[in-house]
């Protein structure tokens, strides 16, 4: 029966078993559209990666016999909408029946529910064969209870896969080595140079610019940095294990001004778009450090596949738990526009400046100059969480839904009031100078809390506290930091408070 299956761009699972054998009757359709291009205001090198990663992916299909379209950005042909394109795919080509793989992203489900609901002929979907746990395990898993814990989930996903196992106990006698890692960086090690593939894709740049694509960022896209084959995830994944590793959990955490990478794998990209399998990257990480083959020990390795099989795998089914009401909540009730630098980087607070800038310069921030540097701000500066959300989604390569607003909505903004972090994460100043250099150079002083160039991070913290007490009450990890604000003198507090209202008041000039 002649057959259209549609791969998004955030589907290129190259082992997929639709792939296995070739049938002349089934036809795979790719498409660049505007509908995709314009949900949000993607990063330069978002666009150019996801388009070059799906034309190479077009091109293995073919070279393997496959029957291919490829709808480019300029055709003429092109509607722009993935709808109208598959109606007008139907009609023209006859086909019977309509195969797609099922979406990460609940717009996108929703979507192609409807329109296989216009079709006349016969539909069906498939599963991606990229996730380690389904879509719905976490709800099954948490049914009934109110809070979803990380650590239960990740525990039982290393029972059902036997990572880091032995027999029935974890490896070392431990779940979790997080007590040894987050140190800060002060230059004791040298990082390894980022692996950059240097392809030369500034012919899809072109096209991009060409349809008026409104992008953010900078790029050099004839030396191309994020792998777009599964050869470039492989090579990433090899050297993450060979010189990034045995680092990885010591430095997770810290911040330095003359590195935006450190010892992290790069590895989101890759693995968002489905190039490479989470399942694969865990396994040999665990394998290298059963055979001896890196210097890792347990809490580098313990820590990595953390993030992959605990939080990956966690935010995901969080997501589908709790979509679509999860992209209404706004806990705090938070109303402000987010900082216009947030756009440029143009800003006097060297940690803001320096996360900001280079989030547009390489479409990359690593995790805690996401939660604890732009994230925290937004949160104290009590921003909107749609404006977040909206900043999140476009400026990182790495952004699509279901992993992007679990983590900036929930974790980050607490606009879900605790179903994923157990209390707020927002800090003073003195949590970004332990793990950073930041402070060194800013024109705002760290210790100071008012008055001229106090660091904006000290008042606007305080001030976050006295605003939500009464929210943030019957939480027993706040419950420390709300003693202490109500054991402050009258003066002191109201000197803070004072502060905050002059920061706020003047966002964009800070
Ligand atoms: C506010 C905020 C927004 C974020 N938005 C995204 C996003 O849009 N897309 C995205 O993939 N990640 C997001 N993250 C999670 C995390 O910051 C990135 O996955 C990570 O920085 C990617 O860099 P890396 O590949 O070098 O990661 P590494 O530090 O090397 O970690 C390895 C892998 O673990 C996974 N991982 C680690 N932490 C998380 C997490 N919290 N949630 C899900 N997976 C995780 C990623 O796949 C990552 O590639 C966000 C975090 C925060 C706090
Ligand atoms: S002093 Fe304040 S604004 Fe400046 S880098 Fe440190 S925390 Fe950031």
């Amino acid at each position: 029966m002649k057959t259209l299956r549609l791969i998004l761009g955030d589907q290129l699972n190259y082992n997929h078993s639709w792939l296995k054998t070739v049938d002349n009757n089934v036809f795979y359709v790719l498409m660049e559209v505007r509908e995709e291009t314009d949900y949000a205001k993607h990063h330069i090198q978002k666009v150019i990666g996801v388009f070059a990663a799906m034309y190479n992916f077009a091109e293995y299909l073919k070279k393997n016999k496959h029957n291919v379209i490829y709808i480019q950005i300029n055709d003429k042909n092109n509607h722009q909408n993935v709808s109208k394109n598959i109606h007008q795919l139907v009609d023209e080509g006859k086909f019977k029946k309509f195969e797609y793989l099922l979406p990460d992203e609940y717009r996108v489900d929703s979507y192609l529910k409807e329109l296989c609901s216009q079709l006349k002929i016969n539909s069906s979907f498939f599963d991606t064969e990229h996730f380690i746990s389904t879509r719905d395990e976490l709800a099954k898993v948490f049914e009934g209870k109110k809070s979803y814990l990380l650590e239960t989930f990740y525990r039982k996903l290393r029972v059902k896969e036997g990572i880091l196992m032995q027999g029935s106990k974890p490896y070392g006698g431990k779940w979790n080595y997080d007590a040894l890692n987050r140190q800060t960086y002060k230059g004791e090690e040298k990082i390894p140079p980022f692996l950059d593939f240097k392809n030369d894709y500034s012919s899809i740049e072109r096209e991009i610019r060409k349809a008026h694509i409104q992008t953010i960022g900078s790029v050099d896209s004839k030396n191309f940095q994020w792998p777009t084959t599964p050869k470039h995830a492989q090579e990433l994944v090899d050297y993450f294990i060979s010189k990034l590793l045995p680092s990885f959990g010591k430095y997770q955490d810290a911040m330095h001004t003359s590195n935006w990478h450190l010892f992290h794998s790069r590895l989101s990209f890759a693995l968002n778009i489905k190039l490479i399998s989470p399942i694969s990257v865990i396994k040999q990480v665990e394998t290298a450090f059963l055979t001896g083959k890196t210097k890792a020990d347990i809490a580098q390795v313990e820590g990595f596949i953390r993030q992959i099989l605990g939080w990956r795998e966690y935010m995901r089914g969080i997501y589908w738990a709790q979509m679509p009401n999860y992209a209404n909540l706004n806990f705090f009730g938070h109303q402000n526009k987010l900082p216009d630098w947030y756009w440029t980087g143009d800003t006097k607070l060297n940690c803001l400046k320096h996360a900001i800038k280079q989030s547009l310069e390489h479409a990359y921030a690593h995790h805690i100059q996401r939660l604890m540097i732009t994230g925290n701000f937004a949160l104290l500066a009590q921003v909107h969480p749609d404006e977040v959300d909206a900043w999140y989604l476009g400026i990182y390569i790495d952004a699509f839904e279901w992993v992007e607003i679990t983590n900036t909505r929930g974790m980050s903004q607490f606009a879900d009031g605790g179903l994923v972090g157990t209390k707020p994460y927002v800090s003073s100043s003195a949590y970004i100078d332990k793990m950073s250099n930041y402070c060194k150079t800013c024109y705002y002083d760290k210790t100071k809390k008012v008055g001229d160039r106090a660091c904006p991070f000290n008042s606007l913290y305080w001030n976050f506290y006295e605003t939500h007490s009464q929210l943030l009450n019957k939480n027993p990890r706040v419950g420390m930091m709300l003693n202490v604000l109500h054991k402050m003198d009258k003066q002191t507090r109201q000197a803070l408070l004072k502060q905050a209202e002059v920061y706020l008041a003047n966002i964009n000039d800070l």
